[in-house]
């Protein structure tokens, strides 16, 4: 069966009331828009656990956006140092933290457009700050979010930014806060990039990867980060 957008956009609420049954309840570690902002830096090829862990050892040191804009590079090294591309994280986290100390007053903007002219702070960032911290509509579309729109058919670019704008056009406004965490959790448990549970999946009817894959795939075990 070939689905189309109109397709998904009849069917997307079932499909996000389908999938929230089968997503674990999400850990946020912060919902304060700037160690949001900080941890979602850090997260990118990291797992989740790591990212945790580095980003409240941060805020155990530095406390605030003023704190980190005057830490030493070698000292956030050294804290952050199983994260993934540490080097550059490192630099970017206190780069962040003096833009938004020199120009926001050390106070997070609410705007993607803002955001993403911080160096490092990609569309997906910005959407997790404004919608897991400011509790704004916004979709974050990370690895997770990405795949399981991919393989049902949602969207059929591999790209993110495409991906949200096509989902930004089919899920209504009102399911956009939460939807990647819960996704998110949908993808660790259920649509995992090795091994999906597609025989148990609560969304397999809508799903083109499930028409064209029926009983290959199971099994297989991957720690997961946010990206
Ligand atoms: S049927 Fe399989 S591929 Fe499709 S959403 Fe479910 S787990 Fe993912």
């Amino acid at each position: 069966m070939k689905r189309s957008e109109r397709y998904f956009r009849e069917n997307i609420e079932k499909m996000v009331e389908l999938m929230r049954t089968q997503a674990p309840e999400h850990h946020f570690e912060f919902r304060d828009p700037f160690w949001v902002l900080i941890t979602t830096i850090l997260s990118h090829r990291t797992k989740d656990e790591v990212t945790d862990s580095a980003a409240r050892a941060l805020e155990t040191r530095y406390r605030d956006c003023k704190g980190l804009s005057e830490a030493e590079y070698d000292d956030v090294l050294k804290i952050i140092g199983k994260v993934g591309f540490k080097t550059v994280k490192a630099g970017r986290v206190i780069g962040a933290a003096k833009i938004i100390r020199e120009q926001y007053g050390c106070s997070v903007p609410s705007s993607i457009d803002l955001l993403v002219q911080i160096p490092g702070v990609g569309r997906k960032t910005a959407n997790v700050v404004i919608s897991d911290s400011f509790g704004l509509p916004a979709i974050a579309v990370d690895t997770h979010v990405q795949r399981i729109c991919y393989r049902t058919g949602i969207s059929k670019s591999q790209d993110p930014e495409e991906t949200e704008m096509i989902m930004r056009r089919i899920v209504p406004e009102a399911l956009w806060v939460g939807l990647n965490p819960m996704m998110v959790e949908f993808g660790k448990n259920i649509c995992r990039p090795v091994g999906p549970k597609c025989d148990i999946c609560a969304i397999k009817e809508y799903c083109n990867y499930y028409d064209s894959n029926k009983g290959k795939e199971s099994g297989g075990k991957k720690k997961q980060s946010r990206d």
